[in-house]
Order: C-alpha cells, then sequence, then structure tokens
C-alpha cells in the first residue's frame, strides 16, 4: 500500500457502506440535472459542486446538519427511473477505476426517490438494478448489490412497503436492508422488529445505522434484539466493554466510515477518531473501512485508508485486515 497504487496495482477493495445520494461525481449530477429540466438554485456549475459536497474545511455538529444540507438535491435529482439507472451505473463503474472496488454494496432509500409517491417505487427499483447490471457488464470483475433503506423519518408503513420490495427483488440484486436517518424522539425502533425478521427470513441480509452519534441505548437495543450481521457506524460501542464483546460474540461487523464521523462531528478530533478506533479494534470488534459517500465527502476507500495509516490510527496491516473483514462481511455472494 502507497503512493504506487495506481490502475492494476491497486489491491483489490470492498466498499459496504456508500449511499447513492452522496455517490454520484458531481459533473455526472449536474449533467442528469440538466437531462431532466430540473431548476437548480444556481446556473453556475461550481456552486451546486459546493451544494452537493462537503468542503475541506466545513465541518459539522451532527448527523441531523448533513442530511438536511446535502441530501434534498441529490435525492431530488435521482428521484426519477434514468436518473437512478445513471447514477447507479456510475457508481460501481468508477468505484472499480478509481479504487479497484470489486465488491461494492450500494445503498438508497427508495421512498426518497419518488418525489412522494408521484413516481412509481419498481420502477425506481428496477431501474437502480439496471444501472447495477450494466455497470458490471461493462465491468465484470465487480460484484455489487443494492441494499434498500428504510429511513427514521417515514412511517412504520412507508417502511414496511420497503422491505416488501426488498424481498420482492431480491433475486434481481437486492443484498440488504439498513434504516438510516438522523435521531427521531417519534421514532421507534422496537416497532420495527417484525420488518428486520421478515427480511432476515427472507435471507436478505440486515445492517442499521446505529451508535453513530448520542446515547448507546438504540444500539444495545439492535445487538439484543434485532442481531444484524452489520451496523452501520457503530463506532460508539468503543465506550462500552460490554457492548464491545457482544458485538464479537455475535461476530457483527461494523462499518466504519473516518472522514464522516469527523465531518459530522461525531469524532470532535482525530485523536478522537484514533482513540475510538483503536479501541475497538483492541476489543477485537470486526471493523470495515468505508465512505458513507465518497463524493460528498471528497474521498474513497483508498484516501481513507491512507488518512488511518497516516496519522497512525491503524497499521497497514491493521487496514489489511479491515479490507479482509470487508469481503468475508459483504452480503453479496
Ligand atoms: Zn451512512
Amino acid at each position: 500500500m502507497g503512493e504506487l497504487e495506481i490502475g492494476k496495482q491497486m489491491p483489490k477493495r470492498a466498499e459496504l457502506h456508500n449511499h447513492l445520494g452522496g455517490a454520484v461525481d458531481p459533473p455526472i449530477m449536474w449533467s442528469i440535472a440538466h437531462n431532466q429540466g430540473i431548476k437548480l438554485p444556481s446556473k453556475d456549475y461550481w456552486d451546486f459542486e459546493d451544494l452537493i459536497t462537503i468542503g475541506r474545511h466545513e465541518q459539522y455538529n451532527s448527523v441531523k446538519e448533513i442530511d438536511q444540507k446535502f441530501y434534498y438535491w441529490t435525492e431530488l435529482i435521482q428521484s426519477s427511473p434514468y436518473a437512478i439507472e445513471t447514477s447507479v451505473k456510475s457508481v460501481i463503474g468508477g468505484g472499480y477505476r478509481k479504487c479497484n472496488i470489486v465488491v461494492h454494496e450500494l445503498r438508497f432509500c427508495p421512498m426518497k426517490r419518488n418525489r412522494g409517491g408521484e413516481q412509481d417505487l419498481d420502477h425506481i427499483i428496477t431501474a437502480a438494478i439496471r444501472g447495477m447490471d450494466r455497470a458490471i457488464l461493462e465491468y465484470p470483475q465487480v460484484k455489487a448489490g443494492l441494499i434498500l433503506m428504510m429511513d427514521r423519518s417515514l412511517t412504520y408503513q412507508q417502511n414496511k412497503i420497503i422491505i416488501e420490495k426488498a424481498v420482492k427483488y431480491k433475486h434481481k440484486g437486492i443484498v440488504g436492508i439498513d434504516l438510516a436517518g438522523p435521531q427521531k424522539k417519534n421514532f421507534k425502533m422496537k416497532a420495527h422488529l417484525d420488518l428486520f425478521k421478515k427480511a432476515k427470513k427472507a435471507g436478505l441480509g440486515v445492517t442499521i445505522h446505529t451508535g453513530e452519534e448520542g446515547r448507546l441505548t438504540e444500539m444495545k437495543f439492535v445487538v439484543d434484539y434485532i442481531k444484524p450481521q452489520r451496523i452501520g457506524h457503530g463506532i460508539l460501542a468503543w465506550q462500552d466493554k460490554e457492548l464491545m464483546k457482544k458485538l464479537v460474540k455475535q461476530k457483527i461487523t461494523l462499518e466504519i466510515c473516518p472522514t464522516s464521523n469527523l465531518k459530522s462531528g461525531v469524532a470532535d478530533s482525530l485523536n478522537h477518531l484514533k482513540k475510538m478506533i483503536q479501541t475497538l479494534y483492541q476489543y477485537k470488534v470486526s471493523l470495515t473501512i468505508n465512505t458513507d459517500g465518497p463524493e460528498m465527502y471528497k474521498t474513497n476507500v483508498y484516501k481513507e485508508q491512507q488518512l488511518l495509516i497516516n496519522q497512525k490510527i491503524l497499521t497497514k496491516a491493521e487496514v489489511s485486515q479491515c479490507f479482509k473483514n470487508g469481503f468475508r462481511a459483504s452480503f453479496v455472494k
């Protein structure tokens, strides 16, 4: 691993935690928006790039701030079959060319791609699958899968529909389900238990965004009662030895996204991030390295790897182990 990692010399990598809303190259998003005649707040490309990416010196205080500021436009632009097909295709191809990502899981919430019900969910989901299939035709070295996300801002009924669609399209390339979105007072993980059960029973992989910010109550509930194969972030488990032991015992893999944690204030400094990741590693929790959306965070899995090595958060050997964990923990078989 080093500066000479270009083209064929790059080691094979897996990316498991990548949001479609933060994963598409800004110029491609710009064209998709124009091709659909979407009215944007500026006629200047550079303003648009600022609008959908987090600048080097930009810093936020919560996941909610990032969610509201950045996903609004990308979700709107991606809300059509054409847009979602083009987006998915570009991300999977780009991941292979830029970082040699040969196992790529990409996630999105279909209910946030249907213009409030104006677009048909089946059209949106099958368009995403088509984009993935076309990318794999161009890059047959890549194995890819899509994760359909539920969201804390949606109703139980809406989330239920997402799970039904995931089950329906399982044989076509939907490999798992997730639940994401900033914490909300009226959201109850417990009320969604049967949906996770249903997904598991159908053979879908389960990952859940939790243990990213706030208290650990929800993550503990998830580990004890939902028992997913993976957790999105989960980085706050470093504060609780018993929880870390449970993660190891149950073989739950954490999808760690270092730059995202720094930008959203989950880690308030590199030292803080170091403490979190090193503690998890010491307790032998299975970790993987991901971006959370490479274009939005102006990163990629290679840069995340280099950040961890250069800041002496993990050694090269430990980073290699994390990528091995990624291949093992992938829902794409
Ligand atoms: Zn995420």
